[in-house]
């Protein structure tokens, strides 16, 4: 279920992010299409509406729904530009103005800036879209004027039962605790990359928690009180410092590295910034 379909109050930034770029599109095009539907029944999930509005955003032919499509090549400051011009003028026919950003982490240091300054002071009746897998790589100051929904079906990540995931979650606070798991998750290859792909998951659905938000169709759903309870002690700057140790780890692990050194080194850092209550 989308939390996006029943909320009250709309935000002037999300950031939608997930490995299936496709559904990171739909959900866009679904959220645009809620915010300026016509219907007086108003659109449901699973529904097709088929009011002009939901009709012309399906098409990407709606005045008020602007997208922005990377191509994988970097996003030039000049569409910021172009796009806080056009933001700043009233929806046409729609109620809000919707600029959605697919692959935004090709945004460039310029345009990642001129898009912090439009987000700063977002233009009344505009909503921002912001779509990408890699999170990890837009500046810490966009994401946390963003509200963060993170996209997965259960069915795209299954982790092969791991016997210490409490350990892994919960990460030992001593040095020996530390070690100990250490050798369990670097045991193999794969193992090792599945644990890092847990902790991924694992620190975007903190980050969803940390706003209030439920990650939708987490993989780690059945861990969702220890990760309510996880995120009160962490500081969203911590989280995406969690993440970014992680990325480095995935990094480093291609490159033929000791892995029980990774591991450690890992578990360390990772237990380390834990950060004062927000
Ligand atoms: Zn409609």
């Amino acid at each position: 279920m989308n939390p996006l379909l029943n909320i009250q109050r709309v935000h002037s930034a999300y950031i939608f992010t997930g490995t299936d770029s496709l559904s990171l599109k739909e959900e866009a095009l679904l959220f645009a299409k809620k915010l300026n539907c016509l219907s007086s029944l108003g659109l449901t999930e699973g529904s097709m509406c088929t009011c002009l509005s939901c009709k012309k955003i399906d098409r990407l032919v709606h005045p008020d729904v602007k997208w922005i499509e990377s191509n994988d090549e970097t996003i030039k400051i000049d569409t910021l530009r172009e796009l806080q011009r056009e933001l700043h003028l009233r929806p046409y026919e729609g109620k809000w103005k919707v600029a959605i950003i697919n692959g935004a982490h090709h945004l460039n240091p310029a345009s990642s800036n001129s898009l912090l300054k439009i987000l700063e002071e977002p233009p009344k009746h505009s909503v921002f879209i912001l779509l990408t897998p890699y999170i990890e790589n837009l500046l810490p100051t966009i994401i946390s004027r963003c509200h963060i929904i993170r996209l997965t079906c259960a069915s795209q990540i299954t982790f092969p039962p791991i016997e210490f995931l409490n350990d892994l979650l919960s990460l030992p606070q001593n040095a020996e605790g530390r070690f100990e798991l250490a050798k369990k998750i670097s045991k193999d290859e794969a193992t090792l990359k599945n644990c890092l792909e847990v902790f991924l998951t694992w620190y975007h659905d903190l980050l969803c928690f940390k706003q209030g938000l439920t990650p939708i169709s987490s993989p780690l759903k059945e861990k969702e009180t220890l990760a309510k309870n996880m995120c009160h002690q962490l500081t969203s700057q911590a989280i995406y410092d969690k993440l970014h140790i992680i990325l480095e780890a995935k990094k480093n692990l291609s490159f033929q590295v000791n892995r029980e050194l990774l591991s450690e080194t890992l578990l360390l850092r990772l237990s380390q910034l834990t950060g004062p209550n927000e």
